[in-house]
C-alpha cells in the first residue's frame, strides 16, 4: 500500500481511438491530463497494420463465428513503444475477461510503473500469441463480457491515475477511501443537518476530532461487516500470513 507512485503516462492501443478521452476528459483526472501532469496517449492500432487496407482482424483458425485481432499490428505497436521506454518503467496489460480481477490493490501496483500500455481487444479477442509473448499481465474488470477493452481500459486508467500525487486534492482523502486498509469508506454527510427525517449524527457536528475519528472508524467497520464481510475475512487471513512469515 505504501509502494512508490510513479505513474505518469497511459498508452492505449485500440481500433476505436475516437472513444477517448470520453469520461477520462472530466473531473480531477480530466484536469490532470489537460494540464499535462499525466499523459493520455491513445494510439490507433490500424497505424501498425499493413497498407493499403490496414486490416487488423482475421478469421479464426478452426472455424467459428467471430473475428480475431491479428498479432502483427499489436507486436509492431508494443515493440515500438518498448523501444522508446526504459524497460523497468513499462508495464503492458491486456484487458481480458479471463485476466486477474482488477481491484484497488491492482491499481496501486500499476501506479508503480511510469508508463502503462493498455491493449483493448475486440471481437473474439486477440491472437493467442499476443497473450503468450507480448503482455506482462492480463486484467479483467469483472466476470462479464464487454464488446471491447476500451471501457475496461478507461476504468483501469481512472482508478490508477487518481492515485498519482496531486490528482485528488488531499492525499488523505485517497488513503481513507473504500478498499484502502480492507475497509469500506465511512458514511459522509453534508448540510442540512436534518433531511428526510434523518439527522446527521451529533458527534460529527461536535468539532471533537478524536471522537469523530473513532466514530468514523467504527462506522466503516460496521458497514464493511454488513456489506462486504469478505474484505474483513481477507484482511485477517493476510495478517495471519504476515505473522507466520515473521515467526
Ligand atoms: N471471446 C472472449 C471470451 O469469451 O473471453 C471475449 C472477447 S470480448 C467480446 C472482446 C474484448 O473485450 C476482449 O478481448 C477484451 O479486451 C474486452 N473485454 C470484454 N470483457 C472484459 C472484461 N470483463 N474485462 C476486461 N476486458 C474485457
Amino acid at each position: 500500500m505504501s509502494a512508490e507512485i510513479l505513474v505518469r503516462e497511459f498508452t492505449v492501443l485500440t481500433i476505436f481511438p475516437q472513444m477517448f478521452p470520453g469520461p477520462l476528459g472530466f473531473g480531477v483526472v480530466g484536469r490532470a491530463f489537460a494540464d499535462e501532469r499525466l499523459v493520455l496517449d491513445v494510439r490507433d492500432l490500424r497505424a501498425w497494420a499493413d497498407p493499403p487496407h490496414r486490416q487488423v482482424d482475421d478469421e479464426t483458425f478452426g472455424g467459428g463465428a467471430g473475428m480475431v485481432l491479428k498479432p502483427e499490428p499489436l507486436f509492431r505497436a508494443v515493440e515500438a513503444i518498448r523501444a522508446e521506454t526504459p524497460p523497468r518503467s513499462l508495464h503492458v496489460v491486456l484487458l481480458d475477461p479471463g485476466g486477474r480481477r482488477f481491484d484497488q490493490a491492482a491499481a496501486r501496483e500499476l501506479a508503480g510503473y511510469e508508463r502503462l500500455v493498455l491493449i483493448c481487444g475486440r471481437y473474439e479477442g486477440v491472437d493467442e500469441r499476443v497473450r503468450r509473448r507480448l503482455v506482462d499481465e492480463e486484467l479483467s474488470i469483472g466476470d462479464y463480457v464487454l464488446c471491447g477493452g476500451e471501457l475496461a481500459a478507461m476504468v483501469v486508467v481512472e482508478a490508477t491515475a487518481r492515485l498519482a500525487p496531486g490528482v485528488v486534492g488531499r492525499a488523505e482523502s485517497v488513503a481513507e477511501e473504500s478498499f484502502e486498509a480492507s475497509l469500506l469508506d465511512h458514511p459522509h454527510y453534508t448540510r442540512p443537518a436534518e433531511f428526510a427525517g434523518l439527522e446527521v449524527p451529533e458527534v460529527l457536528r461536535s468539532g471533537h476530532h478524536e471522537q469523530i475519528e473513532s466514530w468514523r472508524r467504527q462506522a466503516a467497520l460496521d458497514r464493511t461487516r454488513r456489506q462486504r464481510p469478505d474484505l474483513l475475512a481477507r484482511a485477517v487471513t493476510e495478517d495471519d500470513a504476515r505473522k507466520g512469515e515473521n515467526r
